[in-house]
């Protein structure tokens, strides 16, 4: 079985800010936030990253998306506007190998997508 910082969370082995929580999903505060808000949705069935998810299971990505879109609505963010990120693997910047769905909010964000050298 996959063993990361984000299972060991799940498991609640480690302590975290979590906001959120259903059978399929958990969310919690990123520990270094890059906005004002900065939450991390994050499935409990194990894909390591976004090329590991099944063509067959669409919904374990689709449920963190909801989920995202449910806590802009209920914080009261929904209409200023956030962003949703997914990094896989390393030129994406992916650190832990537990898929999951950063949502950042809470003041206008910058640019993105950008190469780090260009
Ligand atoms: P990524 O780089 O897309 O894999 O994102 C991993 C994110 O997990 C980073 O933004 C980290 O700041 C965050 N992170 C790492 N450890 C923890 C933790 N214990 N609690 C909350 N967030 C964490």
């Amino acid at each position: 079985m996959t063993d990361t910082i984000f299972h060991k969370i799940i498991r609640r082995e480690i302590p975290a800010d979590i906001v959120f929580e259903d059978e399929h999903v958990i969310a919690f505060r990123d520990i270094a936030p890059q906005a004002p808000v900065h939450v991390l949705f994050v499935p409990k069935v194990d894909v390591a990253t976004l090329n590991d998810l099944p063509a067959s299971q669409p919904e374990v990505v689709g449920r963190l998306a909801i989920a995202a879109a449910a806590y802009a609505k209920r914080e009261g963010f929904a209409d200023d506007g956030y962003r949703v990120v997914i990094n896989c693997n390393g030129h994406g910047g992916q650190t832990v190998f537990q898929v999951h769905l950063h949502l950042l909010a809470g003041a206008p964000l910058g640019r993105f997508g950008t190469a780090r050298d260009s």
